[in-house]
């Protein structure tokens, strides 16, 4: 599961700038893509190997008079109680005030690892102001300043310390075994649980004990016709005996980290309620995270044709960076339109697994040339050279050659067409990065 650090401060001492500064080479990504909402509190970010999610917590709002708890959104506590390392914001230049020591008392009374970072610090002579703040009770003061991106390297350095992460390398080696781990996201009520319970009811799904998974973890290994799945940590639910039931409190946190410890998600959504922000919302963390998808329209018994066509019209407009899942058309409840799940699964999967040798792509490439070269971009004209494969859970395709900084999105979309069509990537998200060498 990636770590998560939560940013916490009061209002204005610099959380939201800290947040973009950590996030923003992945917001990138996310930019090229039209029609998606983000919620701007939830972000990935990475640290050398090392990637994580951080959270914003901007509801942070306690007043003097009626304390933190009460003010609090009950989200943000949450938040917090889910992150596992807490990154405490305070004003390097405005001193401390009484809302710096309410939350100080909070995070001390919660127990969680916690760095005290003073912002806005730029310029500033190092210790003489920031000694105040040793008043709060949390250790060290770490100066830095998210707007002119100064000491945010030790910040995360002291953050992640506390909780000893594995090399992601060393993980990666187990990555392909041959089980799928499949995650079912989708807000409340969309039918999870129902849809999970009927699999785990089917006599073709054999579910087993895999060893290091514990019984109360909501995670399930099974196989199925030869398959070996991993349903994990599917967010939500909670597993009750044999079956599973959904929990009130829905975790944008636990969402984010299924989706990413998966290989393919199953992204449910509810035809009677159409594509609401929430599964825009989670549609984007997929998108995101790289992660393969399938779509799954269910409760499609409880729909009549116009609100077919209406629901039909809502996914096409609000969610037309998933073009490349599958989509389909289910009934959880009443055990309709099941079966092809599976294959489209399977595909999603092999899709996103795929192995592109680099024989193989830089032929694809040149072929993607002469059909149309890459426009002139003013004096230049980008040169691709060859291309081979960066990454898997995406695949990621890295072109080389000379003034690529002047391909077009037109330009990369249309090589995106000709690979995807040329390795049959339905199902997956695929990048495609430019390497230039002048
Ligand atoms: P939030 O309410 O805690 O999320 O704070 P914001 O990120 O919205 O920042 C509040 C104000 O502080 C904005 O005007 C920022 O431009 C400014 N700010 C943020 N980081 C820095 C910094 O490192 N140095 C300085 N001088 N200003 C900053
Ligand atoms: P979760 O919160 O995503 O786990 O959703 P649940 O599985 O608890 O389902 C929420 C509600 O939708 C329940 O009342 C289910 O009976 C209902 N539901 C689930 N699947 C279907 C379906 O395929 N058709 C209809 N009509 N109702 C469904």
């Amino acid at each position: 599961m990636k770590p998560v650090l939560a940013l916490v401060g009061r209002p204005n001492v610099g959380k939201s700038t800290l947040f973009n500064r950590l996030t923003k080479s992945r917001d990138a990504i996310v930019a090229d893509f039209a029609g998606l909402t983000r919620d701007r509190h939830y972000g990935n970010a990475r640290f050398d190997k090392h990637e994580f999610i951080v959270i914003d917590t901007g509801g942070f709002e306690p007043t003097a008079d009626n304390g933190i708890y009460k003010e609090m959104a009950r989200q943000t506590q949450q938040a917090v109680a889910e992150a596992d390392v807490v990154v405490f914001v305070v004003d390097a230049r405005g001193g401390i005030s009484a809302q710096d020591h309410d939350i100080a008392n909070y995070l001390r009374r919660l127990g969680k690892p916690t760095i005290l970072v003073a912002n806005k610090a730029e310029g500033m002579k190092e210790g003489a102001q920031l000694v105040e703040f040793y008043e709060l009770g949390l250790g060290e003061v770490l100066p830095v300043s998210a707007s002119h991106g100064q000491g945010i390297r030790d910040m995360m350095a002291q953050a992640l310390a506390p909780l000893n992460l594995a090399d992601p390398d060393e993980e990666d080696a187990e990555a392909d075994n041959g089980i799928i781990k499949l995650a079912v996201a989708g807000r409340p009520n969309v039918g999870k649980s129902t849809l999970i319970n009927t699999w785990l009811g089917e006599e073709r799904l054999v579910a087993f004990d895999m060893p290091g998974t514990t019984r109360d973890a909501i995670s399930v290994p099974f196989e199925r016709n030869g398959q070996m799945f991993e349903l994990i940590d599917t967010a939500g639910l909670r597993r009750k005996g044999k079956v599973f039931e959904a929990i009130e409190k829905f975790s944008v946190v636990k969402t984010l980290q299924a989706i990413e410890s998966a290989n393919v998600v199953l992204l449910l959504l509810d035809a009677t309620q159409g594509v609401t922000d929430q599964d825009a919302h989670i549609a984007g963390y997929i998108l995101e995270s790289g992660r393969a998808v399938v779509v799954a329209v269910n409760k499609w018994d409880a729909v009549d044709s116009y609100q077919r066509e209406l629901l039909m019209r809502s996914i096409e407009t609000r969610l037309p960076f998933l073009k490349f899942a599958a989509m389909h058309f289910i009934s959880a409840k009443k055990r309709q339109g099941l079966g092809p799940l599976w294959g489209a699964i399977a595909q999603a999967h092999k899709a996103a697994m795929c192995k592109m040798p680099t024989p193989l792509l830089t032929r694809l490439l040149l072929e993607a040339v002469q059909f149309q070269s890459p426009q002139r971009g003013g004096m230049y004209r980008p040169k691709l050279r060859y291309a081979h494969q960066g990454g898997m859970n995406p695949p990621i395709i890295v072109i080389h050659g000379n003034s690529l900084e002047h391909v077009t999105e037109t330009y990369k979309r249309f090589l995106e067409g000709r690979f995807r069509k040329a390795f049959n990537l339905e199902g997956t998200p695929l990048r495609i990065e430019m390497k230039t060498s002048s």
